[in-house]
Order: structure tokens, then C-alpha cells, then sequence
């Protein structure tokens, strides 16, 4: 198979606000080839920064764009994705967000090959690394941001066990911007809305800097709510003061690592961090295969490894597929309360199943389908001229 096109697609929602949701709007990247078959990915980056990067002129032998990379590029086998993977970071090498944006296109690599071999990705994953190709269900975890005062915040962790989710995550939003009884008030809130035998999960959303004695006074106070872990209490790169938080040993594990734009930022978190969750983003570390990197390094380190993902059920697929096959790594974000726009993305999302579980698709590639009529309304057309010469015109889908 050869590469025909890599087509990089901008959509948003009609009003984008200040919210901490990264479903307002996306880029999607679908990957075309000789032979009629394609493939999708979805990236978590600033869409139109992420969008560049497939389409900028040439700056220098460091600085060449994605689709160039790519295009006209020979496609079979899982060595070809690893290959181009490198051919595109290469060239990209002093491209600052090459890693960011080139996920959505090593994403699409994958789920075209899976496609061509008729085999899932997590099996594709399994036969490269020579592990297990049995997949395992995973617990999902209702995604969701703190209301902005603790009563908002029951009610939306009441709505949620009404709903049957028995674990949920509440972020972002009032946390860490008042007092210390007012962060507290919150999770007794998210753990009286869910009730005693659900799982929650607290994020932080990296609200306290490099200031780790705060985050640690704030995880042994919110020990009484017995949540699963404290997420992103300190900035993505403040390696030490994670070192240093870890090294107090807190009543609550800390988890961090969504932050982390290469393998090696990731690595850093887990080996200087301590952290005891590691959170990867599919979607913004480089694709795939340096989130399965990861998985490998927390499986060494006996750490959990989780996904992260808070946009739709295409990025939810190839999170999956990373670590579907880690019996022990048994949650999965899942976004629960996500824009329009991420919610209608895939023609068939992944349904909470009779026992409270989701399983990785077993069908071919990342086994969604994009809805393309659905979408459709929220495509807003870029078209990039540089000196009177279109460099860029998105094609429609
Ligand atoms: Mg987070």
C-alpha cells in the first residue's frame, strides 16, 4: 500500500468557553491509501497549532511538515508504522509540538494496518512485544469537572451513580482556587454523591505548582474520603517537587503524567516523580506506540498505568488498545459528559456493558467508525495562504 493523502480536519463547537473541557472543540486526521482503505485519529493539542504541523512550508531540513513526510510513503506491515514514525519525528526534529500532532496520524497508521492484517491493534501490540493477546475488561471512571461549589458537585456525582457509573473522577474547576475547607468540602461532596462503595478520583488539575506541601496536606486531608488516587496536584514538569511530594509517602497515591508530550517526559514522572498511577495520553505523546512504551515502563516499575482521555470514543479506542491486554490495569477513564460534538464523533461508542464493564473492540484496527454526517456541522474550513499561495485548503469530509 502506498500513503494518498493525510487530511488533518479542524472542528469546534459554535461557543468555546474557559471550562477545562477538551471536547469544545478537535483535530481529527484521517489517513488514505492506494488500495481504499483508511484510518482515523484524534489529537488532544491545540487543534490549529496541531494543524500546522501537517501543512507548514519547509523551513529547513529540521523543520519539514507531516503530510510530506508521509504522503507517497509505503504502507504493510507494524515495521512500517515504527519506520514512518521515525522518518516523521526526524524531520519534525525541530518542530516543538511534532509529538502532539503527529498522534492523530500514527493513530490512523495503526487502524489502517490493523485493517489490513484483520487483526484489533491490541493484537498487532501483543505479537511486537510478545506478550499476551488476551484482552481484559476495564472499570470505566465517570470524567467529569467539579461543579463550582460542593452542592453543584454532589449533585453531579449523584446523577452519575444514578446513572450505574461505580467510579468517577472530579476535577479542575473550584479545586485548590479557595481554602483548604472548601477543597475538602468538595470531595466530601463527590464521595456523599457516589456514595460509600463507589471509587473516586480526585484531580487537582495541577493547581498547586511546585508547591508540594500544600498538595500533601491536601492528600492526607482528603484520606478520610478514601479516594483511589490525587491527580496532577503539581505542574506536568515539576519533576522534583513530585519527587519530593512521593518521598512523604501520602496517605492518598498520586497520579500525574497526562502532561507528558514524549516517552521520555513520562518516563521522568515515573522514575523521579514516584508517581503511583501514570496517566498517558494517546493522543498527545506521539500515538500508540510511545503510550505502549509507557505501559511497558509502569509494568517494570509495578505502577498502574491509565489512559487519559477527555475527548471522544476514538481517542477512548486507542487508548484501549494500549493496555487492554494489563489484567491488573483495570480502569479506564471514560468520558462521561463531553461536548455534542465528542459525543456524536463515532457511529457506535463504547457502551458500559450488563456488568459495569468496557471492552476493547474486537474487530479490526481501532474498531470505530467515524460518523462523518454527524460531524459534519462542526467542520469549520481552514484554509492557510502564505505570501498569495495557498499552502493549505481543508478538504470536506
Ligand atoms: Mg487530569
Amino acid at each position: 500500500m502506498k500513503i494518498k493523502a493525510v487530511d488533518p480536519f479542524y472542528l469546534r463547537m459554535p461557543n468555546i468557553t474557559t471550562a477545562a473541557d477538551g471536547t469544545q472543540d478537535t483535530l481529527l486526521v484521517r489517513v488514505r491509501t492506494d488500495t481504499g482503505l483508511e484510518g482515523w485519529g484524534e489529537c488532544d493539542a491545540s487543534p490549529l497549532v496541531s494543524m500546522a504541523v501537517y501543512c507548514c512550508p519547509m523551513s529547513h531540513g529540521n523543520i519539514i511538515d507531516i503530510r510530506t513526510s508521509l504522503i507517497g510513503e509505503t504502507l504493510d506491515s507494524p515495521d512500517d508504522v515504527l519506520r514512518l514514525s521515525e522518518k516523521v519525528l526526524r524531520n519534525g526534529l525541530d518542530i516543538q509540538q511534532i509529538q502532539h500532532a503527529y498522534s492523530g496520524a500514527e493513530i490512523a497508521l495503526w487502524d489502517i494496518i490493523g485493517k489490513k492484517l484483520d487483526k484489533p491493534v491490541y493484537c498487532l501490540l501483543a505479537e511486537l512485544s510478545g506478550t499476551s493477546d488476551v484482552a481484559h475488561p476495564k472499570l470505566p471512571y465517570a470524567s467529569v469537572l467539579f461543579g463550582d461549589t460542593p452542592e453543584a458537585t454532589y449533585h453531579i456525582a449523584s446523577g452519575l451513580r444514578e446513572q450505574g457509573y461505580r467510579a468517577a473522577k472530579f476535577g479542575w474547576g473550584p479545586m485548590g482556587k479557595f481554602d483548604a475547607a472548601n477543597d475538602i468540602a468538595l470531595v466530601r461532596a463527590a464521595r456523599e454523591g457516589m456514595g460509600t462503595d463507589a471509587q473516586i478520583m480526585i484531580d487537582a488539575g495541577v493547581v498547586w505548582g511546585v508547591d508540594y506541601e500544600t498538595a500533601y496536606q491536601r492528600a492526607e486531608a482528603f484520606a478520610q474520603f478514601s479516594p483511589t488516587w490525587l491527580e496532577e496536584p503539581l505542574a506536568p514538569d515539576a519533576i522534583e517537587a513530585y519527587g519530593a511530594l512521593t518521598q512523604k509517602d501520602p496517605s492518598v497515591p498520586i497520579a500525574a503524567g497526562e502532561g507528558s508530550n514524549t516517552y521520555r517526559m513520562a518516563e521522568d514522572i515515573i522514575v523521579h516523580g514516584g508517581v503511583a498511577f501514570v496517566q498517558i495520553d494517546a493522543g498527545r505523546i506521539g500515538g500508540i506506540m510511545p503510550s505502549f512504551q509507557v505501559r511497558q515502563l509502569a509494568e517494570q516499575h509495578g505502577i498502574q498505568y491509565v489512559n487519559h482521555t477527555f475527548k471522544s470514543h476514538l481517542s477512548l479506542a486507542s487508548s484501549l488498545h494500549v493496555f487492554a491486554t494489563n489484567r491488573d490495569f483495570d480502569l479506564l477513564e471514560y468520558p462521561a459528559a463531553g461536548s455534542e460534538l465528542s459525543q456524536c464523533l463515532v457511529t457506535e461508542p463504547f457502551p458500559v456493558e450488563s456488568d459495569g464493564m468496557v471492552r476493547v473492540k474486537e474487530l479490526p484496527g481501532l474498531g470505530v467508525d467515524i460518523d462523518t454526517e454527524a460531524i459534519r456541522p462542526y467542520l469549520a474550513p481552514v484554509r492557510i495562504e502564505v505570501g498569495g499561495d495557498t499552502v493549505f485548503e481543508q478538504t470536506l469530509l
